[in-house]
């Protein structure tokens, strides 16, 4: 048996082990006891991870629609057929009329290219991936306050801060890894505040669990700010020497006293103020996820934190900081890539002059100058006839977007649809041809990790059937539309992304071989970056953004009076492609559940474990009652990776206005027992 060090798929921790590999195929995991992070230990899904590779829906050959039903093909066939189809629909309605999905389970290199692809070949913008229904708010936030939208401290610093604010995020559930050094900083004396509608399994040992409304995170985190200016606790020094427009802030908070915001937030004043006190008298730490993103005022509400962190001088120095956990395990990569409407790799504006003029040189093409369209954007194009061809990599958006009967008919309007992946997905149901792409196990590349750490995959095992990897399958599509694209590997192309992308300038794969490095790391000699902003803000100056309660797109009523809220669990992996193909996985959560306080469950006839019908103005579900003291009165939460119960039928597509996050968090649902 040979063990393959390599990067674990299912989140952000970005944990490191070895696929145990016997006679060609992957048999079982190794966890990697030196590895910074997981440090000889992995949650369930790392442990299984294995169990999908050799399974036997693996897509092995490219497939074609003919007469309605998929047909097997040659990869010179279907590519051929693809690039013809491309290049037809781009010369009669124009580059706009077509729209790249990049994925945040593919590698760095392969998310660099399909960004290149969209705007060199093709010659749109439309190119954007599932971050932007988990933490687009977090990358426009972040950049507006700090000047760069990524976690601002690094995993091991967790452990040493005295003071942790956890919000939005069920992190033994999603970022395991993550959740044992919170325990071990609680464990070392710190105080561990969370502020979550739900009770979560941290709680049990949470100096205070407060529970708020779903959507009122404004108003809470303001009145925080509010009392400690009140009390003359924020940091007088930092605010005058490393940041601006304090003055606004002030002003803008002086109405959200504690108090007052009881009514909005459902948080008792006295708790308020003493976490608040606490907060700023620590070396404290935010650590926040996608309760905090998916809202129409997800952009507000990270600012809000960035603002609380500002104030207390808590951002530039060890185990403090913002720290946003990133869901998939390269959605920060994806990110980082370009793999965004509006920039290209390193977050370079494609509205600047000067970087579009840097890439036009690079790529020997003129690019496109307006800015393009965000994934729910895409879908409303396409269910108007704007948007007429879609490729996909890797994406699933038939069950990840909200709103998916929606979806469904925007999808069914394409003229044409072409879907990359390694299983049949619900979004490759309806594709025109479909291109089966190699797991991470059959290939190179890098992952880049929540705490922006660039590692290394390696490859285990040959490509399962005719499959092959996105990056290889992207470059021929790419001659074949007349643009060449030729690389020798992965690790050529990393090469190109750092001749290009400041953060990433000192990065190459020879260097990466020991647990890889954090960026920004400009250059050859540069050790990489634990935490930001020391000393200085990526922009200079922190701004300060004084930012007003507005409440959720949709708010409950007397016909739909609960507040749905949706999730992940630790079993699964987003829209369970994936870890629902595991048999361990899978036996631990196989049916959709709806969580329900005992008194709502009481008063409309709901027992424990009976199937109920859950529906908003989009649509209905029906999955099992689990009756649960965890969650608020009048919230009810829903996990998300279910196709057979897709809670996405029920969410609202409303958008915040400038990071175009979905409202995935909130909206308003009825329910009955059956
Ligand atoms: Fe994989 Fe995340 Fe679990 Fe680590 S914590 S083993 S990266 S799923």
């Amino acid at each position: 048996m040979s063990k393959v060090l390599t990067t674990c798929l299912y989140c952000g921790c970005g944990c490191n082990l070895y696929l145990d590999v016997l006679d060609g195929r992957v048999v079982g995991i190794t966890p990697s006891k030196e590895h910074p992070t997981s440090k000889g230990r992995l949650c369930i899904k790392g442990f299984n991870l294995h169990e999908f590779i050799h399974d036997e829906r693996r897509l092995t050959k490219p497939l074609i629609r003919r007469k309605g039903s998929l047909k097997e093909i040659g990869w010179d066939k279907a590519l051929d057929f693809t690039a013809d189809k491309l290049k037809k629909l781009k010369l009669e309605y124009g580059p706009d009329s077509i729209a790249c999905l990049a994925s945040a389970k593919c590698t760095n290199e392969e998310n660099y290219l399909m960004q290149k692809f969209s705007r060199a070949v093709i010659g749109t913008n439309n190119i954007d991936h599932c971050a932007r229904l988990c933490h687009a708010s977090t990358v426009a936030g972040l950049a507006m306050a700090f000047g760069s939208g990524a976690m601002t401290n690094s995993i091991d610093e967790i452990e040493d801060a005295s003071v942790i604010l956890l919000t939005g995020s069920n992190t033994s559930e999603q970022h395991p890894l993550i959740a044992s050094r919170i325990i071990s900083a609680v464990d070392k004396g710190a105080k561990l505040i969370i502020i979550d509608p739900r009770r979560i399994p941290l709680s049990n040992i949470a100096y205070k669990h407060l529970s708020q409304l779903p959507g009122s995170d404004v108003a809470w985190i303001n009145a925080m700010i509010h009392t400690i200016i009140k009390k003359g606790l924020h940091d007088k020094d930092f605010i005058s020497e490393r940041t601006e427009d304090f003055d606004k802030l002030k002003e803008a908070v002086k109405e959200y006293s504690p108090k007052r915001v009881q009514k909005i937030t459902g948080i008792k004043p006295e708790d308020l103020e003493d976490v608040a006190t606490i907060f700023a008298g620590g070396t404290s730490s935010i650590i926040y996820s996608m309760g905090i993103t998916q809202h129409t005022t997800g952009t507000d509400n990270v600012l809000s934190l960035a603002n609380l962190a500002m104030l207390t001088g808590n951002v530039g120095k060890p185990s403090t900081g913002v720290n946003p956990l990133r869901g998939h395990q390269n959605v920060q990569g994806a990110c980082d890539m370009g793999a965004l409407f509006n920039v290209y790799s390193g977050y370079q504006k494609v509205a600047d002059d000067d970087s579009r003029r840097k890439f036009e040189d690079a790529y020997g093409i003129k690019m496109p100058t307006n800015t393009g369209l965000t994934v729910v954007e895409i879908m409303d194009a396409a269910g108007s006839g704007d948007i007429k061809g879609l490729y996909v990599m890797g994406e699933n958006p038939l069950l990840s977007d909200p709103d998916t009967c929606h979806v469904e008919k925007a999808v069914e309007n394409l003229d044409f649809l072409v879907v990359q992946d390694i299983f049949l997905t619900e979004t490759a149901e309806y594709a025109d041809v479909i291109l089966p792409a190699v797991s991470f196990a059959e290939k190179e590349g890098t992952f880049t990790s929540t705490e922006r750490r660039v590692q290394l995959i390696r490859k285990a095992i040959e490509p399962i059937g005719d499959s092959r990897s996105d990056w290889e399958i992207i470059c021929d599509l790419s001659r074949r539309m007349g643009y060449d694209m030729a690389y020798e590997g992965p690790s050529e192309i990393m090469d190109e992304i750092a001749s290009l992308t400041p953060i990433y300038g000192g990065i190459s794969y020879d260097r990466l071989e020991d647990w890889g490095l954090c960026w920004p790391c400009p250059t050859k000699d540069h050790p990489g970056t634990r935490y930001l902003h020391k000393g200085k803000f990526s922009r200079g100056l922190g701004k300060f953004h004084p930012v007003k309660y507005r409440e959720p797109d949709e708010m409950p009523d007397t016909e739909y009076p609960f507040i749905l809220t949706t999730g992940r669990l630790l079993e699964h992996f987003h829209t369970g492609t994936i870890t629902r193909k595991s048999q361990t996985l899978e036996r631990e959560e196989p049916a959709c559940f709806v969580e329900i306080n005992p008194l709502d469950a009481k008063r409309l006839g709901i027992r424990d474990g009976s199937q109920v019908r859950v529906e908003s103005r989009r649509g209905s579900i029906t999955p099992i009652a689990r009756i649960t003291k965890g969650i608020k009165e009048n919230v009810v939460f829903i996990p998300f990776h279910y196709r057979e119960m897709a809670a996405n039928k029920l969410t609202n597509s409303a958008l915040d206005p400038i990071a175009k996050i979905p409202e995935l968090k909130v909206c308003a649902v009825k329910m009955e027992a059956l």
